[in-house]
């Protein structure tokens, strides 16, 4: 079998030298495991975060060691009570062509109810992330101006269609015309931002949302988070979620300082990754696959073909190659 390792950890964006790929053989099944044969990968941005040798919320990546990463998959051989040969399964799978796991960390999904791949994106943890950050933290109410950054990926695009079943004006920022184009028309979205291309961000949002912003998803950081705070409205919410846009910065870069306005509004902004919702997965998922069954929750992916496509895949979160989710199809 083939698996990718992390080769060196990366310095700013990874590059050729970060990932290597290996033949290798698989160990003998033990009581317990199964044999699995991935079909899709999910790359996500936060595996970028654990390529660093860094403490964080879950841990680094060992260099020489397979990276991970969710995964659908087909049990091949099965030593677990639970699971049988032709399963279909999901869990965190190291980049590997065939792997033996613990059959403990894998759920069984059904492919009859929704393409496998989905349990990466609408019915797996992006689409948990954008429900309950946006409900729990965002709070969002009807007739209020929600904002999402990210909007045309595979969270963003979740977060801008609960907002509207909500009952919000949406507006979204993505990084290209198609992006634009594809959310306004196929994806209910009111109003979307090309951030690459307005010459001034902060009066592109302002006249995009005549009535302020009351809500801010924030999925990237950086300059694009300082022009929406600077349309903040009074006691807005920013569910925290992600800031790619540091994610290779080897220096955190300097903004204005946006905290005074935060105070003066009354704002809460606040962090979360979706662990903290574990206890609630089951709600969320439930919700999730009924507005995806009534036709209210639409999806889209990218979708590379070949297992050794796996980095370049990863590398296009950062160039945004991706529309909705980016999958790898082995
Ligand atoms: P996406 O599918 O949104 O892929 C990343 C997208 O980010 C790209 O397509 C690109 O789109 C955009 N992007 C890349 N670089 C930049 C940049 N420098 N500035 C602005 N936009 C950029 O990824 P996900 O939906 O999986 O994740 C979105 C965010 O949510 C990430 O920050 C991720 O870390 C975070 N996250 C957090 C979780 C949590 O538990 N808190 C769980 C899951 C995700 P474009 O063309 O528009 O630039």
């Amino acid at each position: 079998i083939q698996q990718i390792v992390l080769a060196s950890r990366p310095k700013g964006m990874p590059d050729a030298n970060t990932f290597r790929i290996d033949d290798v053989s698989l160990p003998a099944l033990q009581a317990g495991d199964v044999r699995v044969e991935p079909t899709y990968f999910s790359v996500d941005p936060y595996m970028r975060g654990r390529m660093n040798d860094a403490k964080s919320y879950i841990p680094p990546f060992k260099v020489e060691q397979p990276l991970t990463g969710g995964a659908v998959g087909k049990v091949l051989e099965s030593k677990a009570d639970s699971f049988a040969v032709g399963d279909l399964v999901t869990g965190n799978l190291p980049w590997a062509t065939q792997a033996v796991v613990a059959a403990n960390g894998l759920k069984k999904i059904d492919a009859s109810l929704a393409p496998a791949s989905y349990y990466l994106g609408i019915l797996g943890m992006p689409g948990l992330t954008a429900y309950f950050g946006l409900l729990d933290i965002g709070n969002p109410q009807p007739g209020e101006t929600v904002v999402v950054s990210g909007a045309a990926g595979a969270v963003g695009i979740i977060v801008g269609q609960i907002a509207k079943i909500k009952g919000c004006r949406v507006v979204g920022i993505a990084g290209s015309d198609d992006k634009v184009a594809l959310l306004k028309e196929e994806f209910g979205f009111d109003e979307v931002v090309n951030y690459k291309t307005a010459t001034n961000l902060t009066e592109a949002i302002a006249d995009a949302c005549p009535n302020g912003v009351d809500v801010y998803f924030d999925n990237v950081g950086g300059e694009v988070s300082d022009a929406v705070i600077n349309n903040i409205n009074f006691h807005a919410r920013i569910p925290l979620c992600g800031q790619i846009a540091l994610y290779n910065t080897t220096e955190v870069p300097m903004g204005p300082r946006i905290q005074p306005m935060l105070l003066t509004r009354s704002v809460l902004m606040k962090g979360f990754v979706i662990g903290n919702y574990q206890a609630r997965f089951g709600e969320g998922a439930k919700q999730l696959a009924a507005w995806v069954n009534e036709g209210k929750l639409r999806y889209t992916e990218t979708t590379l073909k070949g297992f050794d496509k796996l980095p370049e895949a990863m590398l296009g979160l950062f160039s945004g190659q991706n529309t909705g989710k980016m999958i790898v199809e082995v």
